[in-house]
């Protein structure tokens, strides 16, 4: 796989790291919690960490970082395994940060030993209280000065199940005056009796993120693990850990932003109230930023992989348009996916002076743009479909489009003139009747006269019914000042499901096949089809977009 991506401040630290052989080669990780399914800001972090080891030909591993029995699942391990295999990467080696916990509870207990960690009784809320602030100090837990022995005690039987959960924590000894407040004790173990997707029951005490990540990174020898901004604060922790903890490897940490997208909701604790509170058909509805739903939506991974690309890795947070995502997608599809017509709304059109029981084949052209992709021949005969959208009774000024007395081009065909109306008894067009010129013919060369306005259509005797479902972004955007839950700005339009039809040469496609619609934009053959017994497309997008790239 071509990797394109621009120069970045990763690949500088790399590449000085490699030179002054701090390191003879890199190892990076990706290192999710399996508490629900990949969204695009996970891909940006897969892209990176894969390809900044492709290019310095180092290693990266999968790590399921599972160290919450609460909120894990096996559903989430299988669906993020296949995300990033599908993304078009491949791990050097498979983790799982529950291997690691009895040489983790073996770290934890040469703390103690060296007088680094103590079991404090303090409840959580305490413990928060106690911590102090930016302005002002932390105070010392009076459990700070137990005994090297009655701490080992302790925290063997937490280890053991003697207390329930929150009894008891597992604490740094650090500084209860440090600047960082991330540095003033800090929690390294917690219990909680439950069962874990991996160990089962096997333990009851957990360690806390900054304990448990420096030493996964340590344990495989991670050279460079790289996480978001946020944990920039946490950084000294990280390295307190691996330095007390006496770890072999060094790994060190370093931060980029965070990608956020305008419209999308980044978020997998988010994303999954979407999913409990039936706000979307599941983690792989097409309006929701995860891969799975991108996915479905008709998003390859080539696109994804060049907008990330294009964003690139910065050390400041920014928020990216959601437009540039699309401007990928259609750059992807251009030249690969087919081009060929449906109705979306159909509104059919009798041609009164074509023969009756005549149909003939017309040729066109699978990909003006491509052709390499050849040619198809389209069924043409008496009665067709259009649009209801291109006829108007009492058209404005500069509608191009079909009106009685007017004539337009058949997309590929002939050119029609609209001659008369039916409606039904409440007044609604029905039906129209037009003639065609067959002087006309698309392709054979006809200058007689010109009109302004090509419209698409399919025949209606061999046309194939099909469902459109089209999409509009899920959460409507918010102000940053606005404090209200991403609930309240969920679009009630996001969907519309609209029944019509596509040409017979794709009567037979298959989910994940994708075509451009004439002037309607890119679709996508939903799984659901199959099951469904019926063609349903997903919009992916539509055709036009004022959105350009930032030279
Ligand atoms: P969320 O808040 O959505 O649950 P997370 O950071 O808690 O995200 P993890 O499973 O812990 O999710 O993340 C795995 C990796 O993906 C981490 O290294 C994290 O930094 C990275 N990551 C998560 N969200 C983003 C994002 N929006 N942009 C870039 N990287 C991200
Ligand atoms: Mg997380």
């Amino acid at each position: 796989m071509e990797n394109k991506s621009s120069s970045n401040f990763l690949k500088n630290i790399v590449n000085e790291d490699l030179k002054l052989g701090k390191v003879d080669h890199i190892i990076t990780r990706f290192p999710p919690e399996p508490n629900g399914y990949l969204h695009i800001g996970h891909a940006k972090s897969i892209i990176l960490n894969f390809e900044l080891a492709d290019e310095f030909k180092g290693k990266t591993h999968l790590r399921f970082d599972d160290t919450n029995p609460v909120k894990e699942d096996t559903e989430y391990v299988e669906s993020i395994k296949e995300d990033v295999s599908w993304l078009g990467y491949e791990w050097d080696n498979l983790f799982f940060a529950s291997d690691y916990f009895e040489e983790m509870y073996e770290r934890a207990v040469l703390l103690i030993k060296k007088g680094k960690a103590y079991v404090c009784d303090s409840t959580a809320e305490e413990i928060r209280r106690m911590r102090g602030s930016l302005t002002e100090v932390g105070q010392k837990s009076p459990y700070r000065d137990r005994s090297v022995e009655e701490n080992l005690a302790l925290f063997e039987r937490m280890r053991q199940g003697e207390f329930k959960d929150g009894q008891k924590v597992l604490r740094a000894k650090i500084d209860m005056a440090s600047p960082n407040i991330n540095m003033r004790d800090p929690v390294l173990y917690r219990i909680a009796h439950a069962t874990h997707h991996n160990t089962g029951d096997k333990w009851c005490i957990y360690p806390m993120y900054d304990f448990a990540h420096p030493l996964e990174d340590a344990i495989e020898g991670v050279t460079h693990s790289i996480c978001t901004l946020e944990f920039e604060d946490h950084r000294p922790l990280y390295d307190w850990v691996i330095r007390e903890c006496e770890m072999e490897n060094v790994p060190h940490q370093y931060e980029f932003a965070r990608l956020n997208i305008t419209n999308m909701v980044m978020s997998k604790r988010k994303l999954k109230q979407l999913v409990d509170e039936k706000v979307v058909d599941g983690w792989d509805d097409p309006r929701m930023p995860t891969i799975s739903g991108l996915r479905r939506r008709g998003y390859t991974a080539e696109a994804i992989r060049n907008f990330a690309r294009e964003i690139g890795v910065a050390k400041a947070d920014s928020v990216v348009d959601s437009k540039m995502l699309e401007h990928f997608i259609r750059e992807d599809l251009k030249l690969k996916a087919p081009r060929t017509m449906a109705v979306l709304d159909p509104l059919k059109v009798l041609i009164t002076n074509y023969p009756e029981d005549q149909v003939e084949m017309l040729e066109a052209e699978n990909n003006p743009e491509n052709p390499e992709m050849g040619n198809r021949q389209i069924p043409f005969s008496r009665e067709i479909y259009i649009e209801q959208d291109d006829f108007m009774e009492n058209p404005p000024p500069k509608y191009h489009r079909l009106f009685p007395g007017n004539e337009v081009r058949l997309k590929n065909a002939y050119f029609i003139k609209c001659n008369s109306i039916v409606k039904d008894e409440s007044g609604k067009v029905i039906e129209l009747h037009c003639t065609y010129d067959p002087e006309t013919k698309s392709g054979s060369g006809f200058t007689g006269r010109k009109v302004k306005g090509t419209i698409h259509w399919v025949d209606a005797s061999q046309a194939v019914p099909a469902e459109f479902r089209l999409y509009e972004p899920l959460i409507l955007d918010q102000d940053e000042e606005d404090e209200t839950s991403f609930l309240e700005h969920i679009n009630p339009k996001s969907f519309e499901i609209v029944q019509g039809f596509v040409e017979p040469n794709i009567e037979s496609s298959k989910p994940q096949d994708k075509f451009q619609f004439f002037r309607h934009g890119y679709f996508n053959v939903d799984p659901l089809s199959t099951k469904q017994k019926k063609l349903i497309f997903n919009r992916i997008v539509s055709l036009k977009s004022s959105f350009q790239l930032p030279k």
